[in-house]
């Protein structure tokens, strides 16, 4: 029925812009629209039927799993898509511009007789997955409450002398046991001075006193999970406790007052204010966060620069950080629902500093 409805709502687009047809190319989005959970595809959805176009490799998944019409590549996807609009009859189709590249596009109108019209587009597909039906918020809360459960057995495990990388496989490993169907991203696990670089991937670097910035995410069922805890090893100093203060009163200032329609750029400001007021601001280099879903980053982006608005029904993350370059950094990150009134957290683990 959900697919029926989603279909639906692209066969509005369509029309409303002026188009027979828009071809789906990006995987999560063709997922959305039909359930389709293989690696290669592609869907045309017309005014009066949803062509879904996939290899032999995909054939008898696809006609078990998708809602659509069923139709077999032969040689490419470029000609089968090029022979199924001109069967419907299509003259202008709307095509992923952020999803195709250029030699795809060449060969899709080398394949396409005269007079059809490919016309771009962009976010058709994006902005229904922004606002989640309650199956795909169940999905993420899954998703987030299984990394939080094994994130804080995990936890124990971060002493000084380990690598970041061995912290980083053990981790994984636990997820994975669990349940996980894989990572959501390379887990960040960055300790020390590493701890600065807000995308510190683990590495070979042993734990040592300081900040340990652990940021990790699965996927379960097709929905991404996102969380980050910084965690102490050893006496945190007066400015370390400092850090981490500032850090999460920024996080809880946006988690208890956001709510469902405000611009994504006052959202942003909510922990980008707190973080300024206290003399950090310019350590403060990303964004609050980001929506997520079927894809780890997906729409709506909050951050200064963001444009739009965040509807309710939108899942999105709220994680600032502040990054000291040669000293360390703090990142608290949560998964939050943002209703009409508020925001609902997923991410149950604590968020008083812990100190190992
Ligand atoms: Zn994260
Ligand atoms: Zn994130």
């Amino acid at each position: 029925m959900r697919f029926d409805e989603r279909q639906k709502k692209i066969r509005q687009y369509i029309n409303d812009h002026n188009l027979d047809g828009l071809l789906v190319t990006h995987l999560p989005n063709i997922r959305y629209l039909t359930g389709f959970t293989g690696s290669a595809a592609m869907v045309l959805v017309t005014e009066s039927e949803t062509f879904f176009i996939t290899d032999a490799r995909y054939v008898t998944q696809a006609e078990r799993e998708v809602r659509g019409r069923v139709v077999k590549v032969e040689n490419t996807y470029p000609e089968t898509v090029g022979e199924t609009v001109t069967q419907a009859r299509l003259r202008r189709v709307g095509f992923e511009s952020p999803h195709m590249t250029h030699k795809q596009l060449r060969a899709l109108f080398d394949r396409t007789p005269e007079p059809v019209l490919f016309v771009p587009t962009e976010g058709a597909v994006e902005s229904l997955r922004m606002v989640k039906d309650p199956e795909e918020i169940q999905a993420i809360r899954r998703a987030v409450e299984m990394t939080s459960e094994v994130f804080e057995e995990f936890v124990q495990e971060i002493k000084p002398g380990v690598r970041e990388r061995d912290l980083a496989v053990e981790l994984e490993y636990r997820l994975r046991r669990r349940g996980a169907d894989k990572l959501s991203f390379d887990i960040i696990i960055a300790s020390g001075e590493r701890s600065a670089l807000p995308h510190g991937i683990a590495s070979d670097k042993r734990i040592d006193r300081g900040f340990v910035v652990c940021d990790v995410g699965i996927v379960l069922d097709g929905y991404c999970s996102d969380m980050s805890r910084t965690v102490h090893v050893g006496n945190p100093d007066s400015r370390a406790r400092e850090i981490y203060d500032i850090v999460l009163s920024a996080q809880l200032n946006c988690e208890q007052h956001l709510c469902g329609g405000m611009k994504s750029q006052a959202i942003d400001a909510l922990t980008r204010e707190v973080i300024a007021e206290r003399g950090y601001g310019e350590y403060y280099a990303h964004g609050t966060g980001h929506g997520i879903g079927l894809e780890v980053h997906e729409a709506p982006r909050v951050s200064k620069t963001a444009d739009g608005q965040v509807p309710a029904g939108a899942v999105i993350t709220v994680e600032p950080g502040i990054y000291l370059p040669g000293w360390g950094g703090v990142r608290i990150e949560d998964v939050v629902v943002v209703t009409e009134t508020g925001g609902e957290v997923l991410t149950p683990t604590p968020k008083d500093l812990m100190i190992l």
